[in-house]
């Protein structure tokens, strides 16, 4: 049946920053395709919640509250996974923070905090996932870039250099885990509609210019990065390696 394809039962899936927002939203999709769920943030009280909303949907679901730019606490999340003989099978590098500045006024610590949550995070949440991975050799990884992995923007000029960085380390996740069993792939979603961008939602002058831009002429939705998340955390995508799919109305297509 083509669309067993797509089952991800009896998969784990570990989405970082999955207490609201996209993350929240990809991890339904996969829970709704059948795998068993992580679900992460920095807000324990936030990610319990999560946690019972999902459980309560019907969804087999964890919680591992940690901050992705905390090393020593992804390393112990990683070997407490491994002493309740959690495997993961899925990893979406999802937890993100935007810093809106013009350049010249960006401060070294605020440049790196975004680097290190945008980039550095799904570089050490990948390499711990991908050690368990590779001697089993199988395993998902799904990475959230952004149009600003092509595209720079005023004012948001390290969140455009770490999506970048995303779409480079998904290529060399790819070829360095492809061999292996393991694909790495990502999606960059366009202008979606969560907390991130309530700022911009509100700005009658960003949505004009966006309505002008977009060919779709409407913001995203979060649910509508499910098809790609389950594309690429199932067998569906097993010859699929090192990509970023954009899901963002048809805004890259446009002059
Ligand atoms: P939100 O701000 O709505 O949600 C962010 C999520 O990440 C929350 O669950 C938050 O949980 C978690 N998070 C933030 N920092 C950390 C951290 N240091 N450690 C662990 N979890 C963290 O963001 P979006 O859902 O809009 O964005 C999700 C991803 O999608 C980001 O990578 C973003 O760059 C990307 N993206 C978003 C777009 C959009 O239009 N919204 C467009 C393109 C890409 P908590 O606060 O509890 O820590």
């Amino acid at each position: 049946m083509t669309l067993s394809l797509f089952d991800l039962k009896g998969r784990t899936a570990l989405v970082t920053g999955s207490s609201r927002g996209l993350g929240r939203a990809i991890a339904e999709g996969l829970a709704k395709a059948g795998a068993r769920l992580i679900i992460n943030g920095t807000d324990q009280a936030r990610v319990k919640a999560a946690v019972g909303e999902m459980r309560a949907a019907g969804f087999a679901t964890e919680g591992a509250a940690f901050d992705v730019t905390d090393e020593a606490a992804i390393v112990a999340a990683f070997e407490g996974f491994d002493k309740a003989g959690i495997e993961i099978d899925i990893l979406v590098n999802n937890a993100g923070i935007q810093m809106r500045k013009p350049l010249v006024e960006f401060s070294s610590a605020d440049w790196r905090k975004v680097i290190e949550t945008n980039l550095t995070s799904a570089f050490v949440i990948g390499r711990e996932a991908a050690k368990r991975m590779i001697p089993r050799k199988r395993g998902k990884i799904i990475n959230i870039a952004s149009l600003a992995s092509e595209l720079a923007r005023p004012t948001i000029a390290p969140y455009t250099a770490a999506k970048a960085g995303i779409k480079n380390l998904t290529k060399s996740m790819a070829v360095e885990w492809a061999a292996s069993g393991i694909q790495a792939n990502a999606i960059g979603p366009g202008y979606m509609l969560t907390d991130m961008n309530q700022a911009l939602v509100d700005s009658a002058d960003f949505n004009a210019w966006l309505m002008s831009r977009i060919p779709s002429k409407r913001w995203g939705r979060p649910d509508e990065l499910v098809g790609a998340a389950i594309f690429l955390a199932s067998a569906a995508s097993d010859y699929v390696n090192g990509q970023t799919i954009y899901v963002d109305g048809g805004m890259l297509a446009a002059m």
